[in-house]
This record gives structure tokens, C-alpha cells and sequence, in this order.
């Protein structure tokens, strides 16, 4: 199965679209250039497009093995990751101190989008790995950071996070695992987590998990938990690998997709000897923890685009070559037509374009707006930090809802062909559908974002997003090409506004927002998608506009312009880019007004029904 990148779109987002003079500045990146950027993703691209697209096929149909109690991976899972980890791949935008590149996170999203769309399973280690070396460089001790921290980001060990338990999935407040203090200050961990990704593996010789826990006389709740790094091997003091840590992999889950992904059941200290250190400070576990579960959202919204972008890339790739009927520009035709003739199939490429587009647009401003809270300082770091922070959960749950449907839209394109294994569209779809469910369900991300983002900074960041669209929407009105379709952002930002001011203070406000919670944010996503694609689209038809200018042409002169875009890679790029953003501002922006009919209908039937 051939991974086919969308590294076009990828290189506008991050080198002609986003301000990137504004990061690359004197501060933590003034040592990177644009160049260097460009050169990051070729050589991300190559390690995506070589190992770990090589083996994503055989990950899904052999799958992760339990034999014996170890955890064997597919054939070429380990070259694959030792490709990943050679390139410096894990620790791209991680701090130099500990071996990373200490790249911008704006570069860090076109890398994370390739290996999750070239090979979900191992984009996933990778996720958890850095994030748990993250974690201990954020709140661990000095001794913890020399051992762990630089091992991690190299891929000499890899990471986890161990949350989940059989009662305690969403409710993380539920969490039992305990954690016992010790005359040494280590602590004796013991309970069953389950649903680990790369819980346990051959990939490499130590694994490090993260994990939460309870201390004896810790309160119940969220309150009471710690959090601890517990490795598979005990490591010696001069780093060397010691006795096994009691970790064992009890089972590994038989899954709808991701099987190249180990999904484990792990076992902590059945023997009493499962040794763990203490991260940070005793009761604030789930705090810190969340700098990991916020990147991981993030990171799995990337994986929702980075599953859409491949399974549509393939889908196209397949509307070029497949002839079946008669398209309307030759219904008389002796042969066949390709099938991208056919208008409901550009319908359906074009459709699975804009929403990719999307997805990308807003994963990578919100990548941009990190690096801008990280250059920035006083209120505009509090600014940009807002707006991250109101971007996560809609990055995780709008790229993960939607790239799940552009997976269905793909598959559909085929037709037949599609629901067989001799296609890659079914794994794509198989693979993506996780997203919406893991690093917190999609519907605990909606709660997150109307109880919590909506409110914090006494709402500054959601008001700072209606300007931020609103100004977009008012600037291209006029424009001859976009201003219809900067009328359909006004109105969804209207609708938005309307739905934000009106349902709070009905009398029912509170299960109202709740019931809707879902719908809020599907439409805060395609508010903050609309306005950034036609920001996109506008710097597309100027660009457009250029090349021909540059060629002698007029825009009247349909033959010539349709010449140049036929000859000309970066012309039919920027006419698509357009087109897309037109597309999505006619089909998608128009749902932000059906919700809102919805929602300020006031309808509460679901807790009126009979289950
Ligand atoms: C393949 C896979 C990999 C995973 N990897 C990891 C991992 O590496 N580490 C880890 O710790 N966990 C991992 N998980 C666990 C995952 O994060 C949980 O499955 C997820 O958080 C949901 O918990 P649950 O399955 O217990 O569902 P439940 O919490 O029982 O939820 C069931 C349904 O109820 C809804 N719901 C629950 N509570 C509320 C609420 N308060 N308000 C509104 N709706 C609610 C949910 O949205 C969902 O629709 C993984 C799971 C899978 C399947």
C-alpha cells in the first residue's frame, strides 16, 4: 500500500500562508530559516513514503501478536521505527538540551501528518513517546530527565501513557492503581490498566510509561492522583538496563483498526515489585498529565487529517484510472470516461479536498499560534495561549469527526472496489475512526470546550475567534471571486454568535449547552475552517493572478488560462485551493445555520425519549 502525500498543501500552509517571520524573529528560533524548514519535510516525507509506508499494509493485515506474554510487530515495524528515530523524528520540535532539533511546531505538524497518515500504528508510538519524555523534562527530577529524557526523544526507549482502567475510562476521577510510598522515596506501584498503546513491544529494549495513581490517603477523585514514570526495565544509575519491573502485558485487544498498534492490557506490580518514581508533586497527577493529553489531542486531530489527506489522495489517484460510463462533456463516446468525469464524483473528490484543507488549516494555525505564545510574552503570550487552548479540543474532535467522513466520501469513490482489502480506502477508514474516541471521546471534548474554554479568560479567546472570522468575512465582501462565499462566513459567524449569547441565559440553559455541547463545536470548527481557508484562498488567487501575469495572460482568456493550469503544477494548485474554499463555504458553512435553527429551537427530545 503506497502512501500518497499531499506535501503541496502542507508546504503553503507552513511556507507561503503563516507568518512565519513572525516566529523565525530573535527568540527560541532565530536560528532556523525557511530553507531548513522546506529540507525538515522532504527528508520527513522520504522516511513516510519509504519505511513506514512499506509496512502500513501488512501492519493492518498481520497485525500485533501476544505470543508467549511478549508483543510481536509485523514485519518491518522495527526498520520502520529505527528510520523514525535516526531522523530525529520523535524530538523534531523538542528542546535541543535533551537531543531534539528544537524546531517550530508549525514544522511539526506537516512531519506528525506523514507518518500518521504513512503509518497510523507508528505515528502513534511516536506521539506517546515524546510525550512522555516531555513529561518527565516538564516535572521530573533532575536524576529522571538524565536518564529518561534524551533515550526517549532518540527512540532508544519508547513511551505510553497509562491512564485508562476497566471501571475508569472518561471518569478518570475513578482511577484506582496504587502507588505506595517507600523509605527510599520511590513507590511500589500495583493495578491493571488497560487500552495502552504500545504498551509492549520488541521495537525497543525499555518501554516508559506514565502513570497515574493513587496514594494510599489521597482523596477520591481527580484530586487524588499522582502521577509516576514506571519503566518496563529497571534502569541502574549509570543508565544500563537492570531486572525486569514487574510490568506484564496481560492481553492485547483484537480491534476495528490500527492493528499494527498494540493495544495493551498491562499488569503493574502482581509480584510487589513494580517500581515507580513520583513525577511532580503528589495530588497533582491529572494536572500535569494534561500537558500530555493536550498534545496528544492535537496530535490526534493531525491523525484525523493525516488519514483524511491519505485515503483521498488514493481516491483521486483511482478516479484518474478508473473508466466506467459516459461523462457529460463526451456522452457520445465510442470508450469509457475516466470516472472523474462524472460531476457527482468531483463532487465528492472536491468535497473530501475542502474538509482536508480545512483540517490542515486549522491544525496549522493552531501550531502557529503555539509558536506564538512561545515567542511572545505578557498579554500576547496570554493571547495566543487562549486561543491554543480553545483550539485543542476542536482540532482533536472536528479533524477526527470530519476526517472520519472524508474516509467514508473516499472510500465511496471507488465504488466496489473501495469495501474490498485490495484497496486501501477500508483501512483508512478503519484506522481514522479511532480518533474520535481516544485521548478523550469526542463528546468529552465538546464538554470541555462549552464548560471550560468557553469560559476561561472570561471569554476572551472564543470573542477573539468571532473578530478574528468576522474581520475576514467584512474584508473580502467585495472581493470578485470570494465575496460570495465571505458572505456565507458572515452568516455562520452570525449564527454562532446568536447560538453563544442566546442559549446561556435561557432558563434551561445549562442541559441545553449540554446537549448541544457536540454541535457547538462542530460548528466552532467550521467557523474557524471557513475563515481560514478564504484567507488561504485569497493569497491563492493573487498568487494565481501572478502566474499569469507572469505568462502574458488575461483571466479572461479561459483557453489560455485552462493551458496554464494543464502545464503548470502550482496553477492548478492555487485555481484547487480556490475552488476548494469556495466548496466549503457553500456546503459546509451553510451547517452552522441548520445547528443553530436546532439548537435555539430549544428541542431537548433526547431527554424526553423512552430508551
Ligand atoms: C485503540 C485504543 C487505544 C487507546 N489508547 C489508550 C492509551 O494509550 N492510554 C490510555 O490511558 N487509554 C487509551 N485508550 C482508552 C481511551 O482513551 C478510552 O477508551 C476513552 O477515554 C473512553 O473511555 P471508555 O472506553 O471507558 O468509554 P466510556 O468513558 O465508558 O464512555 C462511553 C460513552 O459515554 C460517553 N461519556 C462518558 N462519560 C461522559 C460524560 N461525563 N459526559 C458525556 N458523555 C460521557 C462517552 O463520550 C462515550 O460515548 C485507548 C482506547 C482504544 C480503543
Amino acid at each position: 500500500m503506497k502512501y500518497i502525500d499531499d506535501d503541496r498543501d502542507i508546504r503553503f500552509n507552513l511556507l507561503e500562508w503563516l507568518d512565519l517571520d513572525a516566529i523565525l524573529k530573535d527568540g527560541p528560533y532565530q536560528e532556523v530559516d525557511r530553507e531548513q524548514l522546506g529540507m525538515v519535510l522532504e527528508e520527513a516525507l522520504k522516511v513516510a513514503k519509504g519505511s513506514l509506508s512499506a509496512c502500513n499494509g501488512t501492519g493492518d493485515r498481520v497485525g500485533a501478536q501476544l505470543e508467549d506474554g511478549q508483543v510481536r510487530l509485523p514485519e518491518g515495524f522495527s526498520e520502520a521505527f529505527r528510520d523514525i528515530a535516526s531522523g530525529g523524528w520523535i524530538s523534531a520540535t523538542m528542546n535541543p538540551e535533551f537531543g531534539g532539533m528544537g524546531l517550530p511546531e508549525c514544522v511539526g505538524t506537516g512531519i506528525s501528518e506523514f507518518l500518521m497518515g504513512a503509518n497510523t500504528a507508528l505515528g502513534l508510538t511516536v506521539l506517546l513517546t515524546r510525550g512522555s519524555a516531555h513529561l518527565i523534562e516538564a516535572f521530573g527530577s533532575e536524576a529522571l530527565k538524565a536518564i529518561y529524557c534524551e533515550r526517549l526523544y532518540a527512540g532508544e526507549w519508547t513511551g505510553t501513557m497509562c491512564l485508562t482502567e476497566a471501571g475508569a475510562g472518561s471518569d478518570l476521577g475513578a482511577l484506582n492503581t496504587k502507588a505506595l510510598r517507600q523509605a527510599d522515596g520511590t513507590y511500589l506501584i500495583s493495578g491493571e490498566k488497560i487500552f495502552i498503546t504500545s504498551g509492549d513491544h520488541g521495537l525497543t529494549p525499555n518501554i516508559v510509561h506514565a502513570v497515574l495513581a493513587r496514594t494510599p490517603d489521597a482523596p477520591a477523585g481527580p484530586k487524588g492522583l499522582s502521577l509516576f514514570v514506571v519503566p518496563k526495565i529497571r534502569v541502574n544509575a549509570d543508565g544500563s538496563l537492570g531486572v525486569s519491573n514487574d510490568v506484564a502485558c496481560a492481553g492485547i485487544e483484537h480491534k476495528l483498526g490500527i492493528h499494527g498498534s498494540p493495544t495493551c492490557s498491562l499488569v503493574f506490580g502482581a509480584n510487589g515489585a513494580c517500581q515507580g518514581f513520583l513525577l511532580g508533586q503528589e495530588g497533582q497527577g491529572l494536572a500535569h498529565m494534561f500537558q500530555m493529553m493536550n498534545a496528544a489531542r492535537y496530535e490526534v486531530g493531525v491523525q484525523g487529517l493525516g488519514n483524511a489527506s491519505a485515503a483521498h489522495q488514493a481516491a483521486l489517484a483511482y478516479a484518474k484510472e478508473r473508466l466506467q460510463g459516459r461523462g457529460p462533456r463526451s456522452p457520445k463516446s465510442a470508450t469509457q470516461s475516466l470516472i472523474i468525469e462524472h460531476p457527482d464524483v468531483r463532487r465528492l473528490l472536491l468535497m473530501q479536498s475542502a474538509y482536508v484543507q480545512a483540517m490542515r488549516a486549522l491544525v496549522s494555525y493552531t501550531a502557529w499560534c503555539m509558536d506564538m505564545a512561545h515567542v511572545s510574552g505578557g498579554e500576547e503570550q496570554d493571547r495566543w495561549q487562549g486561543l491554543v487552548e480553545l483550539f485543542t479540543p476542536i482540532s482533536k474532535a472536528w479533524c477526527s469527526d470530519w476526517g472520519f467522513r472524508v474516509t467514508e466520501w473516499a472510500l465511496q469513490t471507488y465504488g466496489g472496489y473501495g469495501y474490498t482489502m485490495d484497496y486501501p480506502a477500508e483501512q483508512y477508514l478503519r484506522d481514522c475512526k479511532i480518533a474520535s474516541i481516544y485521548e478523550g471521546t469526542n463528546g468529552i471534548q465538546a464538554l470541555d470546550l462549552v464548560g471550560r474554554k468557553f469560559k476561561m479568560r472570561e471569554g476572551r479567546p472564543v470573542q477573539d475567534l468571532l473578530g478574528l472570522a468576522g474581520r475576514t468575512a467584512q474584508a473580502l465582501a467585495g472581493h470578485p471571486v470570494l465575496g460570495p462565499s465571505a458572505r456565507q462566513l458572515a452568516d455562520a459567524v452570525a449564527s454562532l454568535g446568536q447560538v453563544l449569547a442566546q442559549v446561556p441565559a435561557r432558563d434551561n440553559g445549562a442541559l441545553l449547552t449540554l446537549l448541544n455541547a457536540a454541535p457547538m463545536l462542530d460548528m466552532l470548527g467550521h467557523v474557524v475552517a471557513g475563515f481560514l481557508l478564504l484567507q488561504q484562498a485569497e493569497l491563492a488567487d493573487k498568487k494565481g493572478a501572478e502566474l499569469l501575469r507572469g505568462r502574458g495572460l488575461e483571466a479572461s482568456d479561459s483557453a489560455g488560462v485552462k493551458a496554464l493550469q494543464a502545464s503548470s503544477r502550482d496553477a492548478a494548485f492555487y485555481q484547487n485551493k480556490v475552488q476548494a474554499a469556495i466548496h466549503f463555504a457553500h456546503r459546509g458553512l451553510p451547517l452552522v445555520a441548520a445547528q443553530a435553527v436546532a439548537i435555539l429551537a430549544g428541542d431537548i427530545a433526547p431527554m424526553e425519549a423512552v430508551f
